[in-house]
């Protein structure tokens, strides 16, 4: 460790990192190569966009320098790209800044293989670590003369320093290797690596074996997005898809075209298979990299809307002015209207997906169905498109999907609107007494369980003209449907006359008071005595219970629905004619918790209920 300088210590979180990486054995060490190398191609971008934008600085062909001795098992790897000074030095290179990463730290252990995940949690220098506990960094920021030395041993501290006598441009990162990474000191192992990781890094990358010859470049180092399909192949789109997302998943599906028209671009998208850690994150942003004739002049544009965030790739095109400030960069002409063609293309490939390979449009859709249907209620010039994707479990379907023209294909003679219920699982929304009516004649419900599912269909949602209801507010018009099962009970002969049920309906209305917003009949009750809905123009549970959350927003009270003909209903109403009043009391209020838990909720009040059950089961002999 070197002397003089100022010794400073990691925050507590880059400690536990540096613990466990340099206590751990992993099986994919060579991570730390590709995680240096790309950050050396970052800051070679960064340089080129300088250099670009402001007349006065002008540079060196950028490159990248690995070299390797075997003697002194080392290996370096260099760059010409922005530099770093002190004090960014201190902020990068011995604190972590982003909270989610933060997390991600805490719940490591040292048992998982955490290298493949260090990229994409912004903190891919210290996978140096993994390999070494001694590391040094050098650096000059390009606008200054003053080189630092900053270096740690992969305990508590670090320690950085000016270096007088020393000239480099950029950064040079020298790593003494531990004895279990001793063949990264090794010319060919370190050039197979490149080659497997980095290939597709756009600058070139020098190999050598000493620091005063460049050696031989080892990369293609070509745009890849510029060239054409036919001579890309599926393991290079593979690295370059890992390169841009820091997923180490395969692309499901890869999109790469180049746009002629008003405005000339190279695209190339990625549609990931698995879920990005980042997918829910606050930002909402696509990892997008948006290039002007092959330098990149931005990586935090907004022209992947939010609700297709989950994609990556690169747009390079000619007509942006080079100079444009990122400020204004979002309000460019030639931008808004890549942004609007690249959104149809990305919606026309899922639409032709969801057509050609419905298996691979499944895997698809269980990754990030949940954020399309955000763009059911943000992007109203594309819902309809959105719609068509679509996918859902219904009544009809255990596994397997189903969508929406599927659904309007097998509607029932008389069938007037497409019906839903929300709920926590697929189960529980079956076992839903509202459903008994629909069931009975066969028709379709749709079960939706994702928690943004209470979102878009409170939007007054039509798909081919028929409108999407929620099972609470169909039944209605279910009478117009034929009967296909016949009800599992056997129904009672007795039958309440037409007057003792509104008497019936109104004392339990009296009993019930405020509990519930209004008792009523619903005449496609079938083998359950009553059922909780909801009322017309009200939120579902899910939608006022976040309400209520973030507005403070009082739930609304449930409507309780009552099965005219079921024995239950004709007792309470013997128990009305006869002034039973306690037990009619004790009925109407164990009626509405069972309602309540058929919906999925709890009893009204846990104790009422318990002392109300065993009075009822003290009725039995
Ligand atoms: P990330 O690359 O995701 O930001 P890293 O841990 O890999 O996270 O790097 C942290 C930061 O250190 C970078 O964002 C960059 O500012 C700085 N840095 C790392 N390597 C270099 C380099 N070779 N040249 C200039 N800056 C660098
Ligand atoms: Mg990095």
């Amino acid at each position: 460790m070197s002397k003089g300088g100022n010794n400073m210590e990691f925050t507590a979180e880059v400690n536990r990192l540096l613990q466990i990486l340099t206590h751990s054995i992993y099986s994919n060490k060579e991570v730390f190569l590709r995680e240096l190398i790309s950050n050396a191609s970052d800051a070679c971008d960064k340089l080129r966009y300088i250099s670009i934008s402001q007349s006065d600085v002008t540079i060196d062909e950028l490159k990248i320098k690995i070299t390797v001795d075997s003697s002194k098992k080392t290996i370096s790897i260099s760059d010409n790209g922005i530099g770093m000074s002190r004090e960014e030095m201190i902020e990068n290179l011995g604190t972590i800044a982003r909270s989610g990463t933060k997390t991600f730290i805490e719940n490591m252990s040292k048992d998982d293989d955490a290298t493949s995940q260090i990229g994409q949690f912004g903190i891919g220098f210290y996978s140096a670590f993994i390999v070494s506990k001694d590391v040094t960094v050098l650096s000059k920021k390009f606008d200054s003369e003053e080189v630092h030395l900053w270096s740690s041993d992969g305990t508590g501290t670090y320690n950085v320093q000016q270096i007088k006598d020393k000239n480099i441009s950029g950064t040079e990162i020298t790593i003494k290797l531990a004895k279990d990474a001793h063949d990264f000191a090794d010319k060919q192992i370190v050039q197979d690596t490149i080659k497997k990781y980095s290939d597709n890094i756009n600058f070139p990358i020098y190999l050598s074996e000493s620091s005063s010859i460049d050696g031989e470049q080892i990369n293609t180092a070509g745009a890849i997005w510029a060239k054409p399909k036919a001579e890309i192949t599926e393991d290079q789109y593979h690295e370059h898809y890992n390169l841009l997302s820091r997923n180490f998943d395969q692309p499901l599906s890869t999109i790469h075209y180049k746009a002629e028209g008003r405005f000339e671009y190279d695209v190339l998208l990625y549609i990931p298979t698995t879920r990005p850690f980042d997918l829910f994150d606050q930002q909402r942003k696509a990892k997008l990299k948006l290039y002007v004739k092959k330098v990149l002049i931005s990586d935090d544009t907004d022209i992947i809307p939010p609700y297709l965030r989950f994609i990556s790739g690169v747009i390079d095109c000619a007509d942006i002015p080079l100079t444009v400030s990122r400020e204004i960069l979002q309000e460019n002409n030639v931008v808004l209207s890549i942004k609007k063609a690249i959104k149809n293309r990305i919606i026309s490939t899922l639409n032709k997906l969801a057509k050609d390979d419905k298996d691979k449009f499944d895997i698809f859709w269980e990754a990030f169905g949940p954020v399309i249907k955000e763009g059911i209620y943000e992007d109203y010039e594309k819902k309809d498109d959105l719609l068509k994707l679509i996918r859902f479990k219904s009544s009809n379907t255990k596994d397997g999907y189903r969508s929406l023209e599927e659904y309007i294909g097998d509607m029932k003679p008389n069938q007037k609107s497409i019906y839903f219920i929300t709920s926590e699982d697929y189960h529980s929304a079956l076992a839903n007494p509202l459903l008994e009516g629909y069931l009975a004649r066969d028709v379709e419900i749709i079960i939706l369980t994702d928690p943004i599912d209470s979102f878009w269909t409170a939007t007054g949602i039509k798909f081919e003209d028929k409108e999407l209801k929620h099972v609470s507010h169909g039944t209605e018009e279910l009478t117009d449907i034929a009967v296909t099962k016949k009800a599992k009970k056997k129904k009672s002969k007795a039958k309440i006359t037409d007057s003792d049920l509104k008497k019936l309906i109104a004392e339990m209305t009296r009993v019930l008071g405020d509990h519930v917003s209004e008792v009523k009949i619903n005449p496609s009750l079938i083998d359950s005595p009553v059922c909780i809905s909801i009322g017309e123009n009200v939120y579902d549970k899910t939608m006022q219970k976040i309400l209520q959350q973030r507005q403070g927003i009082s739930l609304s009270k449930p409507v309780l629905e009552v099965n005219p003909n079921h024995d239950v209903m004709i007792k309470l109403s013997d128990m009305f004619k006869n002034k039973q009043t306690k037990n009619i009391n004790t009925t109407a209020h164990i009626l509405l918790d069972y309602a309540l838990i058929m919906d999925g909720e709890k009893p009204l009040n846990i104790e009422e209920f318990g002392k109300n059950m065993q009075d009822l089961i003290g009725k039995f002999n």
